[in-house]
């Protein structure tokens, strides 16, 4: 009898955990300034300072090192921005990877495009470029929007390669890797837009937030009015007038981050690196301490050159280690030992019971999505989890924890097998 946390036992770690999201006094300031300054959104009357939504659009494209940033209300306007400014709409179509979170595969959907779903790699479970050639071959395509996944790069120098040579613009969906570098440059730089999603979860937050990168002067322009209902800012702001104008070029939405959202980030911005050098630190070690077991490993798979960062750390287990035992429960079963939440990967989206396009729109045959069988998402999903990246930010004891819960868990093996 072993005495598994998820069967009454006592677990391996009850305390809790480093807090996420995270603030301090300044993001207390920053907020109430905000709330007194009469000012709380980007169609305020400009207050003699720039709006904080300019500001952390200035801060961010410094830090990712591109010369324009478009805000939005959250990382699926940012999708949907980036579609519209690339002209990508009905009719087109764009490749999607296989495993993702569902919005990158529905924001195509609300562009009016066409996602097509191409299956990922089997180590790095990002986009395959083996499958996105495989469908150039069959599909006429406007984009390809690429995701870094987790913690791991897509194939950079491939893409670009492919991209190049098929004249298709890539779109960088930078959403899990706030701050990464890869290749010596800051992940974000890569497609013709890069976009991020500043929700709760992710490792810069202001519970939901968004953005859209460019160097492309024209598409900034466009990025812009589609983000705030065709209007840009004025080149000579009026103290309490309107600082934004109506420019008109394209029909845009209303996708604006709140003066609130933008003071947030602004403020966590600044702590973003280090956190990312602590969550780096321990996944090496992590990644050390799992080479200890022989029943699960890290799919970490960044070169020493890199300086990656963590969204989730995942982790494979060998499923035949575990017979009759589901990841949802292995990951259940984890997540009481250690007192945090840790979850299978996504599903992948064959399978994924919130891609659900037929039920939403009344599309005609010949613009359904083209989600084939994805085997390699399909099996990456029934045998790996993630662990928050807060879970980074403890200590060396807590990582000695996190694998001893591993070993306990597969200990008791027999017994999740059995419920
Ligand atoms: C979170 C996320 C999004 C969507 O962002 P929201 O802010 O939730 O709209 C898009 N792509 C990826 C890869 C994400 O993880």
């Amino acid at each position: 009898m072993s005495d598994l946390a998820i069967r009454g036992g006592k677990p391996i770690r009850a305390a809790s955990w480093p807090r996420w999201p995270d603030f301090d006094t300044d993001t207390e300031r920053t907020l109430c300034e905000v709330l007194a300054s009469g000012r709380w959104s980007l169609s305020g009357p400009n207050k003699a300072e720039k709006s904080y939504e300019q500001r952390f659009s200035e801060s961010f494209s410094r830090y990712i090192g591109l010369p324009f940033c478009v805000p939005t209300a959250n990382g699926s306007s940012a999708l949907t921005t980036a579609f519209g400014a690339l002209g990508i709409g009905y009719g087109d179509k764009v490749l999607v990877p296989g495993l993702t979170w569902v919005a990158c595969a529905s924001a195509v959907m609300r562009s009016g495009a066409t996602p097509v779903i191409v299956d990922v790699h089997p180590d790095t479970l990002c986009i395959s470029g083996d499958a996105v050639e495989s469908a150039l071959k069959s599909h006429s395509v406007a984009g390809i929007l690429l995701v870094h996944l987790y913690c791991n790069p897509v194939d950079i120098q491939r893409f670009t390669r492919i991209s190049i040579a098929n004249r298709i613009p890539l779109i960088e969906d930078c959403s899990h890797v706030h701050g990464a570098c890869f290749e010596g440059k800051k992940a974000g730089s890569f497609g013709r837009i890069s976009i991020f999603s500043m929700q709760q979860t992710k490792l810069l937050t202001s519970g939901e937030g968004g953005a859209a990168l460019t160097s492309d002067p024209d598409l900034y322009n466009r990025l812009q009015q589609l983000r705030a209902d065709g209007r840009i800012y004025t080149e000579v702001p009026e103290l309490d007038k309107l600082d934004i104008i109506e420019k008109g070029d394209v029909q845009g939405c209303n996708h604006s981050l709140s003066e609130f959202h933008a003071a947030i980030l602004l403020d966590r911005l600044k702590v973003l690196d280090s956190e990312n050098e602590r969550r780096s630190k321990s996944a090496k070690k992590l990644n050390g301490l799992l080479r200890e077991v022989d029943f699960a490993s890290s799919l970490d798979r960044n070169k020493e050159a890199d300086s990656p960062s963590y969204y989730k750390y995942c982790i494979k287990f060998d499923m035949k280690r575990f017979p009759g035992v589901r990841i949802a429960k292995l990951a259940e079963a984890l997540s009481l030992e250690l007192n945090i939440q840790i979850s299978p990967i996504y599903p992948a989206l064959s399978k994924n019971r919130l891609f659900k396009p037929s039920k939403f729109f009344r599309l005609p045959a010949h613009r359904r999505p083209v989600c084939p069988r994805l085997p390699i998402a399909e099996r990456a999903s029934e045998e790996c989890v993630g662990l928050p990246h807060n879970a980074l930010l403890g200590t060396s004891y807590d990582l000695q924890k996190i694998v001893e819960a591993i070993k306990k868990v597969h200990d008791g093996r027999l017994e999740l097998s059995a419920f």
